[in-house]
């Protein structure tokens, strides 16, 4: 049964941390970026995850919540907070 997991209608929604995320999200431009993985240390969700090259980082949405601290540190500037459209959310 599926009872016990949602205690309200639409409770559900909020254990993503993507779910209440501001209206902001990181852009990782994949440019500049080294690999020093500082973005990732900080992260608080945890949800940067590493592609297959060192410059390949992407966030996991459905976790981040638009903290912007990854783009505050990154060194390379590699990464912008943009606004993120109803439209593209889906
Ligand atoms: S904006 Fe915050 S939560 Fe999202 S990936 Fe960057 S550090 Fe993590
Ligand atoms: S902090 Fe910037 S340079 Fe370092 S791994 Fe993250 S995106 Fe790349």
């Amino acid at each position: 049964m599926f009872g016990p997991l949602v205690v309200k209608p639409g409770s559900s929604r909020k254990n993503k941390t993507g779910s209440w995320r501001t209206e902001l999200t990181p852009k990782f431009l994949k440019k500049n970026c080294t690999g020093c993985k500082l973005c990732m240390s900080v992260c608080p969700e945890g949800c940067i995850i590493e592609g297959s090259e060192k410059n390949q980082l992407a966030c996991d949405y459905e976790y981040c919540k638009g903290c912007g601290a990854c783009a505050v540190v990154c060194p390379k500037g590699d990464i912008i907070m943009v606004k993120e459209s109803k439209e593209e959310a889906k």
